[in-house]
């Protein structure tokens, strides 16, 4: 297996039925859906080995894909850098309807006429291990200011009776004097 660039486009047709293997970068420029989904990207890096299924019907691609990318942390609304890292297994179809005769939890990519979108793949893998809350793992990113959850919040202090019954007498003797 020789070990490739990483194309934009594999022409599954047109590479035979030995196994190949790719590896390589891609730019960030390629992936608008991503990009409209980040504040910033780079890194962009996959490999991907395509192998045919026995029956020569489906090309089998395998790959990892990963990525550095820059989200806004709902907590602070501050920039925060993440790594993206995705593992796939998926058979090549010519349309989506071609699928029905797979097994249903099969993962499929369309590649019709044997073209397989490079880009499109990867995309679509670093976009499925975008965190669905990005946030700093520091719970105080923001000064303690916004809570967002139970995982955020302190735990309650427990407070004794009589320091709220003096705050009661207190706030009764200041009453009086209004
Ligand atoms: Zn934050």
């Amino acid at each position: 297996m020789q070990d490739v660039d990483l194309p934009r486009h594999i022409d599954l047709e047109r590479i035979g039925r030995e196994p190949r293997a790719y590896a390589g970068k891609l730019p960030s420029q390629s992936m608008a859906k991503l990009m409209g989904l980040v504040d910033d990207a780079a890194g962009i890096e996959a490999s991907i080995q395509v192998e045919w299924a026995q029956d020569q019907t489906h090309a089998a691609i395998r790959g990892e894909c990963g990525a550095y990318v820059t989200l806004i942390c709902e907590r602070c609304l501050e920039p925060m850098d993440a790594r993206l890292a995705g593992e796939f297994e998926v058979l090549a179809v010519d349309r989506a309807q071609q699928a029905d005769d797979l097994p249903v939890d099969q993962a499929v990519v369309e590649a019709p006429r044997g073209q397989l979108d490079v880009v499109s793949l990867i995309e679509d893998e670093l976009i499925l291990g975008l965190p669905v809350v990005p946030r700093h793992e520091d719970t105080a990113c923001d000064g303690g200011q916004r809570h967002f959850g139970p995982e955020d919040e302190p735990l309650p202090q427990a407070e004794s009776p009589f320091a709220a019954l003096g705050a009661l007498r207190q706030n009764n003797g200041s009453s009086d004097t209004r």
